[in-house]
């Protein structure tokens, strides 16, 4: 089962509801069949999330010293400069922490990075929680 927010854009009412998964929520939309509790009306959306950030161990991208991979390189690293800066941190507990996120059991606007498998990325996305994997240099790489 999932619990998504959802948001009624004719009278701005938000309201929980709960779906058996993320495809049985794109059906009803799909078929017209979700309606705000408080209007009837069928203009109701799924609310965003916040952003969930993750890199993946099997991701990690061999680049060449040449001159134009270098410089993709060091977008990379500012890139992850900007990640570790402002966001946690959370290491293997990715996947249980982007849960929490998403169900609104924390109260954490920051995003979150760490690692994941690749089984765990599909399981998040049939939940409905978006991810990002982004290639990772490790510090010792330099
Ligand atoms: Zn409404």
């Amino acid at each position: 089962m999932i619990k998504y927010k959802l948001i009624c854009k004719a009278c701005t009412i938000s309201f929980d509801s709960w779906f058996s998964s993320s495809k049985e929520y794109e059906k009803l939309k799909k078929f017209k069949h979700l309606n705000c509790h408080n209007c009837h009306s069928i203009n109701v959306e799924k609310t965003l999330m916040a952003p969930s950030v993750v890199n993946s161990k099997d991701k990690i991208v061999s680049i060449s010293k040449d001159k134009k991979t270098l410089k993709i390189r060091n977008k990379i690293k500012e890139y992850q400069k900007f990640i570790k800066k402002n966001f946690n941190y959370v290491g293997d507990n990715f996947a249980s922490e982007a849960r929490s996120i998403h169900y609104n059991e924390k109260k954490n606007t920051k995003g979150i990075y760490g690692d994941a498998t690749a089984e765990e990325l599909s399981e998040l996305k049939d939940e409905g929680i978006e991810t990002e994997v982004i290639p990772w240099f490790n510090d010792k790489e330099n």
